[in-house]
């Protein structure tokens, strides 16, 4: 473990305050921080990176790019949360003639409309899209084939798959009505998700979290004596650092083709091909604090299959950029490449559902946050929801203050409390615990947004209550 970059006293209420050991400084660890320390916890947080955010950071450079997210999807549980807090900051509207620049490639040509196939799909309500057929089939034979291979293409912005047609129709349709909702769901927040990540990490500091950066991480047990451990790593990263190899569920492999070209009018704002997965956006249309004047900053996100190499994604990416953004070749001042493989979130096969993915709770007081663990939503809203769920369990789990290997009944008992009904554990969990649960209420509200209609009544993925399905519901 390396140095501190922040340490602050945490407050004092005279009573012994709980520990809480959070494993990651991105979106999931920071929320966990807050939430816990907001409930009164005494919190230590660990980042293996010099700076904090994860995925979620903007390059602080001149051209300043996101590995992954852009977009806040206001439908998202976490957008209230962040708001209510003061998170958010300024957003950058799109300016309503750049909006009009948006256009869709289908059968080789750029067209302002979506096919009308497409737009008779997006009636559907999501819970009409089963779980256990895929995407391709269920939408095929209610619109034709043609219409559900170009309205899964056009999905691939909110999931990052190359065929979201073989995927469960459910998870595909929920987020394809998400992607296409009007007014759009999504806002860019200025100077990227990066600005939310420094006012989550000041937040985190004004609450006395210690937070310590290039401190990896590489046994949980060392903090066995201390008390609950949310580990908010990616699912890879849990994986080898629990030394659990169940912790495996699917996600995507996107090319990132990120290049900056001098401005000239008529640049599309933004392409989605629906003829094979893969969008570009001018992000500067709606944010021009992420390149220097005079200078467009574009990102193409091109999924690729497990065949395909990022050469591949960058051709694709050309191919669009060709397209939309006339002579860009030789206005290009700066660009780069990469490959995300496996960092998009989780992706749901038919069948599955988001409550098949690796439960949150690992039990001997460890928890798991991130975007590929047992939670509802799109994207980072999973980290979101799963973080709350790992610091409520974790605060109101009758052995969450005894350390790993305390308390054998936590599973049995607080861990899957039902928050806000009250039971015995819930009685026996400190005055701390329930402003998590409240913190808690006030995100589920909204996740519980994305039903899969596998159960109603809301299971976890050990088959306990999910709680954000009973706030919803309460
Ligand atoms: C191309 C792309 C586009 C995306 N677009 C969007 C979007 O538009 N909207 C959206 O909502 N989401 C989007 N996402 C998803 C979003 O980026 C992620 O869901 C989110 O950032 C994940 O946050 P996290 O905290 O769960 O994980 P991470 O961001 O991966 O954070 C985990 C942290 O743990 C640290 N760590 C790992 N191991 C250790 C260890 N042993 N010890 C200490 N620290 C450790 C890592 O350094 C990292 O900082 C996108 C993702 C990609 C890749």
């Amino acid at each position: 473990m390396a140095r501190a970059q922040a340490t602050r006293a945490p407050h004092s209420s005279g009573r012994p305050q709980p520990h809480l050991t959070v494993v990651g400084g991105g979106f999931a660890g920071l929320t966990a921080a807050i939430t816990a320390a907001e409930a009164g916890a005494r919190v230590t947080l660990y980042e293996s990176h010099h700076t904090l955010g994860g995925r979620a950071r903007t390059a602080d450079e001149e051209y300043r790019t996101n590995e992954g997210p852009h977009a806040l999807y206001n439908g998202g549980p976490h957008w209230t949360w962040l708001k209510q807090r003061g998170l958010i900051g300024d957003l950058a509207p799109i300016p309503p003639m750049e909006g009009t620049r948006l256009r869709l490639h289908h059968h080789g040509a750029l067209r302002r409309m979506p096919p009308l196939a497409m737009l008779r799909l997006l009636r559907r309500a999501p819970e009409q899209a089963p779980v256990d057929v895929d995407f391709a089939t269920w939408a095929g034979a209610l619109v034709g084939e043609e219409g559900a291979r170009a309205a899964a293409h056009y999905s691939a912005v909110a999931l990052f798959h190359h065929d979201p047609g073989s995927l469960s129709a459910r998870f595909v349709h929920t987020r394809l009505r998400r992607a296409a909702k009007l007014p759009p769901e999504a806002h860019y927040p200025v100077g990227g998700w990066g600005a939310v990540i420094d006012r989550m990490a000041a937040m985190a500091w004004n609450l006395g979290v210690r937070v310590e950066t290039l401190a990896r991480v590489d046994d949980v047990t060392e903090f066995a004596d201390r008390g609950p451990v949310v580990v908010a790593t990616s699912l890879d990263a849990a994986r080898r650092l629990l030394g659990d190899d169940t912790l495996r569920w699917e996600s995507g492999r996107t090319a990132l083709v990120d290049v900056a070209l001098r401005t000239r009018r008529g640049d599309l704002f933004a392409l989605s091909d629906l003829d094979a997965t893969g969008w570009v956006e001018r992000f500067t249309a709606q944010d021009r604090t992420l390149a220097p004047a005079g200078e467009q900053l574009i990102q193409a996100q091109i999924p690729i299959g497990p065949e395909e190499s990022k050469a591949d994604g960058v051709a694709r990416a050309e191919y669009l950029l060709d397209l939309g953004f006339r002579d860009w070749r030789e206005r290009v001042t700066w660009r780069r490449a990469a490959v995300a493989n496996g960092r998009t979130g989780a992706l749901d096969r038919p069948g599955t559902t988001w409550r098949d993915r690796p439960s949150v709770n690992r039990g001997e007081g460890v928890y798991l946050a991130g975007d590929q663990v047992a939670a509802p939503g799109l994207l980072s809203e999973v980290s979101f929801n799963s973080a709350i769920e790992a610091v409520t369990l974790a605060l109101t789990s009758r052995g969450g203050f005894g350390g790993l290997g305390g308390s054998n009944d936590t599973d049995d008992t607080g861990a899957h409390t039902r928050t806000g009904s009250h039971t015995q554990a819930d009685s026996r969990a400190p005055a701390h615990a329930h402003a998590a649960a409240d913190a808690k209420a006030g995100a589920g509200a909204e996740a519980g947004a994305e039903a899969d209609g596998k159960d109603v009544a809301g299971r976890s993925s050990d088959g306990k209550p999910a709680p954000w399905i009973d706030l919803k519901s309460a």
